[in-house]
């Protein structure tokens, strides 16, 4: 299996901005750079989620992602992947997800909560699975170096 090191205060604000996109999906990006041997998760850049049924689905606003990608060829954190959310579901890719697959190596994280409703509304609960959407398949990563 695969790992990255993500830092401790994304990993914060993954589940702050999932919770509150609820009902909705959140989505956006994950930025970062390499880390020793490995990439590092050192931010987030929220996206407008443009799907039409955004409690179900997720679209990242096209603008976010050029935007990103032109402040990393000036020297910007580099685009590593992208994040989403499964609201009362599991973190783990969906049929949607996978069929969105490239295989050019991007991290997924998808923040999950298993619960609806009231319940969804404390930090306890939530999980975020963190994938790697590689050759060979969209597969598991570890984290390693939690920080920051
Ligand atoms: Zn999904």
């Amino acid at each position: 299996m695969g790992s990255i090191a993500v830092d401790a205060r994304v990993l914060r604000q993954l589940v702050a901005v999932a919770r509150a996109a609820l009902p909705e999906e959140c989505c956006g990006l994950l930025l970062g750079g390499m880390a020793g041997q490995g990439r590092r998760i050192t931010a987030l850049l929220p996206a407008r989620n443009v799907a039409t049924a955004r409690t179900r689905a997720f679209a990242i606003d096209p603008a976010v992602l050029i935007a990103a990608q032109k402040a990393a060829r000036g020297g910007g954190p580099a685009v590593l992947g992208a994040y989403h959310s499964h609201p009362g579901g599991d973190p783990t890719p969906s049929a949607a997800d996978l069929a969105q697959a490239r295989g050019a190596g991007a991290i997924w994280a998808i923040i999950a909560c298993g619960v609806a409703g009231d319940a969804a509304d404390s930090q306890a609960g939530w999980r975020i699975g963190w994938w790697c959407d590689a050759d060979e398949g969209v597969t598991p990563l570890s984290l390693t170096g939690r920080g920051g």
